[in-house]
C-alpha cells in the first residue's frame, strides 16, 4: 500500500500565549502543495522503518519516527498487531516547517486502514491523527484549510484558483520547540507583534487572487524562526527584489514559501534565487492539493 502525502504551508499563522500544557492557541490557514513524500507500508514479522530521499539521514528511523508512532496508535485503537514494514520516501524538506514527518504519520495512518482492512473513518482517522501531532490532522485532509487550537481543529476553506509556489529551503533544519520557544522569549522581552485574524488571507482565497495573497501572507514565528536564523532575512529579501507576490516562513521554519504569479513565474523566480545562493535549494509547487491518498496497492 502506498500513500503519498503531501507537504503544508502556513498562509496564516497567528499564535496566541502560551498555554499550561506547553503548546500555544493557533489560528492558521493551512495550504497543501504538490511536494510529497511516499510512504509504503507492508506486511512484515515485525514494526520496521525505512527512509531515503533528501536529508533520510536525519529522519528518526525507531521508535521516534512519527510514522512508526502512527501504525501503533491505529493498532492500539483498533486491536491489531502492528506488524508493517515502513518505508519512506522523502520529497518533503526535513525539519523545513512543512509538516513533512506530519505528512508521513497521516499516509500511514490511511495506508494501514487499508492495508488492515479497518474501513475508519475520516473522522476516527482525524481524532488519532490529532494525539500524534497538531500538523497531522491536516496531512490528511489536505486543501486549504482554517485551523484552531492546536491547529488540529480544521474547518475547509473554500477558494477559487491554484498557486504557484516557491518553496526555498534553507541550510540546516529548524526545532519546532525551539522556535516557539523563541517567540515566547522575544515577546517576554519586547513589543509583542501579534498577527491579527486570517480575514485578509479569507478575502484573498475567495477572490482566487494570487496579489491579494501574496500581500497578506503572515507569520507570527517568522521573527522567531529568522532571530535563530539571521539569514532567513536576506533570503526573504532576496524573494521580495525578484518580484515575488508575497513570501513568508513556513510555519517554524526555516523554508520559505513565495508566491509567484503562475507556473513561469514560479520557475524563473527559483532559477533567480538559486543562482543567488542565499538557500540551499528550490522547489516549484502548485497548491492546494489533496491530502494522504492511496497511490498503488502492490
Ligand atoms: O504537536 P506537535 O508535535 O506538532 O508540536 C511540537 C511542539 O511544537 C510542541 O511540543 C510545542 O512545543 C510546539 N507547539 C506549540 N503550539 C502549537 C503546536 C506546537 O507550542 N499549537
Amino acid at each position: 500500500m502506498t500513500v503519498r502525502a503531501p507537504a503544508k504551508v502556513n498562509l496564516h499563522l497567528a499564535v496566541g500565549p502560551l498555554r499550561p500544557d506547553g503548546y500555544h492557541d493557533l489560528t492558521t490557514v493551512f495550504h497543501a502543495i504538490g511536494i510529497f513524500d511516499e510512504v509504503t507500508v507492508t506486511r512484515a514479522d515485525v514494526l520496521t522503518v525505512a527512509v531515503e530521499g533528501d536529508c533520510a539521514q536525519d529522519v528518526p528511523a525507531d521508535s521516534n519516527n512519527l510514522a512508526g508512532q502512527a501504525v501503533l496508535a491505529l493498532a492500539k485503537a483498533t486491536g491489531v498487531t502492528p506488524d508493517v514494514a515502513i518505508h519512506i520516501r522523502k520529497g518533503i524538506p526535513v525539519a523545513g516547517g512543512c509538516a513533512g514527518g506530519s505528512a508521513d504519520a497521516a499516509a500511514a495512518l490511511v495506508g494501514c486502514d487499508v492495508l488492515w482492512g479497518l474501513g475508519l473513518g475520516r473522522e476516527e482517522l482525524a481524532r488519532i491523527a490529532a494525539e500524534l501531532g497538531s500538523d497531522v490532522p491536516f496531512g490528511l485532509h489536505g486543501g486549504t484549510a482554517l485551523g484552531t487550537g492546536r491547529g488540529e481543529r480544521l474547518t475547509p476553506v473554500l477558494g477559487a484558483g491554484s498557486y504557484s509556489w516557491v518553496l526555498a529551503l534553507a541550510e540546516g533544519g529548524l526545532s519546532t520547540p525551539q522556535v516557539y520557544g523563541e517567540l515566547d522569549r522575544l515577546r517576554a522581552t519586547g513589543p509583542v507583534t501579534v498577527v491579527s485574524d486570517p480575514a485578509e488571507v479569507l478575502a484573498a482565497l475567495r477572490q482566487g487572487s494570487a496579489d491579494a495573497l501574496g500581500r497578506a501572507l503572515s507569520n507570527d514565528l517568522q521573527p522567531a524562526a529568522i532571530s535563530l536564523k539571521p539569514t532567513l532575512r536576506k533570503l526573504l529579501d532576496a524573494g521580495a527584489d525578484l518580484g515575488a507576490l508575497g513570501g513568508v516562513v513556513s510555519g517554524s521554519g526555516p523554508t520559505v514559501a513565495f508566491l509567484a504569479r503562475d507556473d513561469a513565474h514560479a520557475t524563473a523566480l527559483a532559477a533567480a534565487l538559486a543562482g543567488l545562493g542565499v538557500c540551499r535549494t528550490v522547489r516549484v509547487a502548485d497548491g492546494p492539493v489533496p491530502g494522504a491518498r492511496v497511490i498503488r496497492t502492490v
